[in-house]
């Protein structure tokens, strides 16, 4: 099974990946995560794309696209599928997705739209801290951990990503409006777009997920 997740920032797609790669076995492959790592480890690709995450833009098609055709053709042979989560994120990288699928035998099965209003996402995003040592996200209202700061997968410490405040989370929502609406539009000409309420809770969107892979909803 291979998945697009798209939404806005906030839209739940890390937390619904999260909650199912285990459970569908697929890989989730996170464009945010794998960006993050690079700029953690100061390589000279990590050095280059600081600038871009902490201003709220989006780092070039390009270096992202390789990082994808990457990951993919490593693990296309497993045949596990995939969760894409916060890639594509432009019409450049929607049209690449699908040559590095197509190159390695695969396509998308569907994209899922997760639609969510600007003010559940803004509340997420303020709320939201992740671990810093296994990536496991909380809210602190939402989703809190069992103790303050604390990850309740593996012990780590929480943190606020740098790009979770108010001054660049609205470049981000711009950002994403221009680049990254169209998206949508390019999935239903393909016939391969669907479409949820993402305001609901984790739990409830996990559900409406689950429904759509077992075919009782379209
Ligand atoms: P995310 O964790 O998905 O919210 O991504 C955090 C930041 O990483 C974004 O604001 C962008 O700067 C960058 N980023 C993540 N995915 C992409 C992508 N597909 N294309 C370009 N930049 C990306």
């Amino acid at each position: 099974m291979i998945i697009v997740l798209l939404g806005a920032p906030g839209a739940g797609k890390g937390t619904l990946a999260g909650a199912l790669k285990d459970e569908l076995g697929v890989h989730h492959i996170s464009t945010g995560d794998l960006i993050r790592a690079e700029i953690k480890a100061g390589s000279p690709i990590g050095l280059e794309i600081k600038r871009f995450v902490e201003s709220g833009g989006l780092v070039p098609d390009e270096v992202v696209t390789r990082m994808i055709e990457g990951k993919v053709k490593s693990t296309a042979s497993d045949n596990r599928g995939y969760m894409f989560d916060g890639f594509p994120r432009t019409g450049a990288q929607a049209t690449d997705l699908d040559k590095v699928l197509s190159a390695n035998g695969l396509a998308i099965d569907f994209a899922l739209y997760m639609e969510a209003s600007i003010d559940v996402v803004l509340q997420r995003l303020t709320g939201r801290r992740v671990c810093r040592k296994c990536g496991a996200l909380f809210h602190l209202t939402n989703m809190p951990p069992k103790k303050d700061g604390v990850c309740d997968v593996c012990g780590g410490e929480l943190y606020q990503r740098a790009d979770d405040n108010k001054e660049t989370i609205m470049k981000r929502m711009s950002v994403y409006n221009e680049q990254t609406m169209p998206i949508i539009d390019f999935y239903k000409k393909q016939s391969k777009l669907k479409t949820i309420n993402a305001d609901s809770g984790a739990e409830d969107v996990r559900k409406a997920l689950l429904q759509i892979l077992n075919g009782k909803k379209s």
